[in-house]
């Protein structure tokens, strides 16, 4: 059994930096062992490095350190060891060369997309996305400079390929969109990207590298909102960039990976990097001058959330595939979205990229529309209203009125959200209780 060392140093935003070791262990040993392997004597589990910053005895090893020639951590925003081992411990459970912590999911999302694209630039995105991102997209990106072109998901290829230009930079989608729960097809969606020269960005936050590893059907790039399955508790704020080290960013497309970084003595990204030049920049240069970190104690959060993941995952997969197919037989419920039912136009997909589950959350029509909904919402006794998802304890949201509040009908509709539909996520509790606080509350609904 091989573990993930700690022992060689690691350096922060250096060469080997995000160097993460093959593990062979299966995933649900990788999330107990992988990213921190204690030596002789030290703690058995992840301490938290609560410090900013670290000391050194030389001008010259700092110079060093500043000019990414050495290896060590030096301040905690560009790198901290317990942060790093999260990094190391989530880029080995998707597979990736590297990843790097954020302070949320859609700092993950922004940092993915602005290491490629910058103001001239344009990237191709599904519509079926989370309503936080498609903000991020069609109006900060938009002010930035960078154009979005959205598209159906589920259109054939050539409709897709005729939203890309020559300044396009970059493909991405949601593995499970959120809150349609719709499946992406990732392969024909790389396929696309790939004939076009750009990567395909993959938001894995609701499939988590359990049920789904993008990279295996051609993710360039895989995000997360770790604040959702992979801490689990609703304790943490967090996002996280995973890179698999595949896609070529020599091939002409990419400048910034080619040229010297000025900002950073003339780094060039592919000649000093490596396959992890996509990872290391988004290090040094964006997570140098945005700062949207994660804190040690975050790290260590989402580290005891990883921990459980997959006994987690498991147990919200097979309560929401129960509650899935008891609300469809519900005279009250006029639709139910959840890729393991029968009709779902996504089974076919779900059992290609989620044969082992299809995560806790469902998305539902009551026949009473907008009012039954907010009745049955209201209603509720065990199951919690707030905005969140992925959490353990059952809860559940009204997108329309919430997270997609800002979208206009039109845009609702392309995210495949109808202005009645309720989102729940189910957790790990009794499935007795569960349908039993469903059951009460369908009833006054
Ligand atoms: N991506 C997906 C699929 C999400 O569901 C969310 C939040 O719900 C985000 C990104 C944003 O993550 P965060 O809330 O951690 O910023």
């Amino acid at each position: 059994m091989t573990r993930c060392c700690n022992k060689t140093p690691i350096p922060a935003g250096g060469k080997a930096r995000t160097c993460v070791r093959s593990v062979p262990m299966k995933i649900e040993t990788q999330c107990l062992y992988a990213g921190y392997t204690p030596g002789n004597g030290q703690p058995q589990t992840l301490p938290i490095y609560q410090s900013t910053t670290f000391k050194y005895e030389s001008t010259e090893q700092v110079s060093k350190l500043f000019d990414l020639q050495e290896a060590g951590f030096f301040y905690t925003r560009l790198g901290n060891p317990t942060v790093d081992a999260v990094e190391q411990k989530i880029a080995t459970l998707e597979g990736g060369v590297g990843a790097l912590c954020t302070a949320s999911g859609q700092a993950a999302n922004m940092l993915a997309v602005l290491n490629i694209a910058s103001a001239g630039d344009h990237i191709v995105s599904s519509s079926n996305i989370y309503g936080g991102t498609l903000n991020l997209f069609a109006v900060t990106l938009k002010k930035l400079g960078i154009d979005v072109t959205f598209v159906d998901p589920e259109a054939q290829a050539d409709e897709i390929q005729a939203a890309f230009r020559p300044n396009t930079r970059a493909m991405f989608g949601e593995t499970i969109a959120n809150p349609s729960i719709a499946v992406l097809d990732i392969e024909k969606f790389a396929a696309i990207a790939h004939t076009n020269g750009v990567p395909l960005i993959v938001d894995n936050t609701f499939a988590t590298p359990v049920l789904c590893r993008p990279f295996e059907f051609g993710a360039d790039i895989v995000t997360h909102s770790t604040t959702k399955y992979m801490d689990g508790h609703a304790l943490q704020m967090g996002g996280v960039v995973v890179d698999s080290g595949n896609f070529d960013w020599t091939n002409g497309r990419f400048p910034e990976f080619t040229e010297p970084d000025e900002s950073y003595h003339g780094t060039v990204y592919t000649r000093d990097f490596g396959n992890m030049a996509y990872i290391a920049k988004a290090r040094v240069q964006l997570m140098r001058d945005m700062g949207v970190c994660q804190t040690p104690f975050g790290a260590f959060l989402i580290n005891q959330g990883l921990e459980t993941l997959p006994l987690r995952i498991e147990r919200h997969s097979q309560n929401a595939n129960t509650v899935a197919h008891w609300l469809a037989r519900h005279d009250k419920v006029e639709s139910v979205s959840y890729p393991t039912l029968e009709n779902s136009p996504y089974r076919e997909l779900a059992a290609k990229y989620l044969p082992k589950g299809c995560s806790g959350v469902i998305s539902f029509v009551l026949k009473g529309g907008r009012e039954a909904g907010a009745r049955f919402i209201d209603s509720l006794k065990m199951a919690s209203l707030l905005v969140h998802v992925a959490d353990i304890r059952t809860c559940v949201l009204h997108p329309a009125s919430s997270t997609h509040r800002q979208l206009n009908d039109e845009q609702l509709a392309s995210a495949g959200i109808s202005p009645g539909m309720v989102r729940l996520s189910v957790g790990i509790e009794n499935i007795d209780d569960i349908l039993a606080d469903l059951d009460q509350a369908l009833a006054n609904a």
